[in-house]
């Protein structure tokens, strides 16, 4: 079994994106600009949010922090949304998530002017990434593939199993493989007889957030498995430890699987800063065909 190195493939993805930003400034004068809205003082999101923001400036970008109140209501977010949405120095908007349980995430994410939303979320993008057009994909799922990229020649015929059907994940994965012309099978909770069609999977994705769910016996020899899932247990010595949704210990047989953590963690936000620089060549394009 062969490791996928996220952590590697990442770090070069966020070079190449570090180059078309200073390509991006050189020919258009464009630096592209990443608004960041977080909404409370919820800890993990704070993580999150300081992460992204570090790896924004390292790549020569913008970054437009907007921390809010808890109390903030909807109707003060949508208009802080529709200034970002009107701003030409910001190409890209992100609003972190969960929100306060007072505020609908559905007007809020479809409030985002659909050409700055580098998280993919906007109906307008899941649309066009379902018709097969031009789509900003949403970054973890787009990590996903970049690493089943670099072991898998040609997806075309192959069996592609997910389990899990988030907006976020795997719903947008299915798309993206189905697109790449895999026979895609999406489970969930509710799937019947889940080890029996893991079993016939060449590519295996897991993101259900379950320590343990997928296990050795499942998988098919020579297998690519990418485990999404993200899981803080107690490890022997009663010490936090992040493990992902597979067995890892039982993969031996697989051909390769990307480790949790540094596997698709480091590549969801390496996708999210390719979307900005993408988003911010598309609104450089706009701009020059107007002039
Ligand atoms: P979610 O809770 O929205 O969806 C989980 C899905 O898994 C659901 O469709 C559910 O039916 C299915 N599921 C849960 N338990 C199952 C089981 N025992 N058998 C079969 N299906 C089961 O979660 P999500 O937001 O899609 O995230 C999934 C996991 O991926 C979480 O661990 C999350 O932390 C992680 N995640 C990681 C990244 C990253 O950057 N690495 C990004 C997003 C999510």
């Amino acid at each position: 079994m062969q490791l996928i190195d996220g952590k590697a493939l990442a770090a070069s993805l966020l070079e190449e994106v570090a180059e078309g930003t200073r390509a991006l400034a050189a020919s258009s004068g464009i630096t592209p600009g990443l608004a960041v809205i977080l909404v409370g003082e919820d800890p993990a999101s704070e993580i999150y949010v300081r992460r992204k923001l570090v790896q924004v400036a390292a790549a020569g970008m913008a970054s437009f922090e907007h921390r809010l109140p808890a109390t903030t209501t909807q109707a003060e977010l949508l208009a802080l949304i529709g200034r970002l949405n009107r701003d030409a120095a910001v190409h890209g908007i992100l609003v972190q998530l969960p929100l306060p349980p007072h505020i609908q995430p559905a007007p809020v994410l479809d409030g985002i002017d659909p050409a700055k939303d580098v998280d993919g979320f906007h109906p307008v993008n899941v649309g066009r990434l379902s018709t097969g057009g031009d789509a900003l994909v949403p970054c973890t799922p787009l990590g996903c593939i970049r690493l089943l990229d670099t072991v898998i020649d040609a997806y075309k015929g192959l069996k592609a199993v997910v389990i899990g059907k988030s907006n976020i994940v795997g719903k947008p994965l299915a798309l993206l493989l189905l697109e790449r012309e895999c026979t895609v099978t999406v489970c969930h909770i509710h799937t019947r007889d889940l080890p029996g069609i893991v079993r016939t999977a060449d590519i295996v994705v897991v993101a259900a957030g379950s320590p343990g769910l997928l296990r050795g016996a499942w998988v098919k020899p020579g297998a690519v498995v990418i485990d999404v899932g993200i899981n803080r247990i107690a490890g022997p010595d009663g010490r936090a430890r992040i493990v992902g949704d597979a067995v890892i210990a039982e993969l031996d047989h697989a051909g390769s699987v990307t480790p949790v953590p540094g596997g698709v963690g480091p590549m969801t936000i390496a996708c999210l800063l390719s979307n900005t620089l993408s988003a911010a060549q598309k609104a450089a394009a706009a701009r020059r065909s107007a002039a």
